[in-house]
């Protein structure tokens, strides 16, 4: 996956954190640029093979219904993960307040 891509999906996930809400529960993108790029790699290899950019850390079930919530960015506030580590299940989006 080519570097301009990943570049692209990184702009597209920040334009997603600049349009947040004001109010409590804010999120940003991990600091950790590799980590970001590594996940960016994943979601555009799974646009590539599987139609859809579908979350790097999950697994599809072959149910469309259930598949179609793990195109990320997903409902990660609805996670567990974020209840409980204030992240996202990946760690890609993180509370901003920490
Ligand atoms: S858990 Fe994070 S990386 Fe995975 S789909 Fe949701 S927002 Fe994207």
């Amino acid at each position: 996956m080519g570097g301009r891509e990943v570049e692209k999906l990184i702009a597209v996930w920040k334009g997603f954190v600049a349009r947040q809400h004001e109010g409590e529960g804010r999120f940003m993108l991990n600091p950790d640029k590799e980590r970001v790029a590594m996940l960016a790699q994943g979601v555009l290899s799974n646009g590539k093979n599987h139609g859809l950019g579908y979350c790097p850390c999950r697994m599809t079930t072959n149910r469309r219904e259930e598949d179609l919530k793990l195109i990320c960015p997903c409902n990660f506030k609805a996670q567990k993960a974020w209840r409980e580590k204030g992240e996202c299940w990946c760690s890609l989006f993180v509370r901003a307040e920490r």
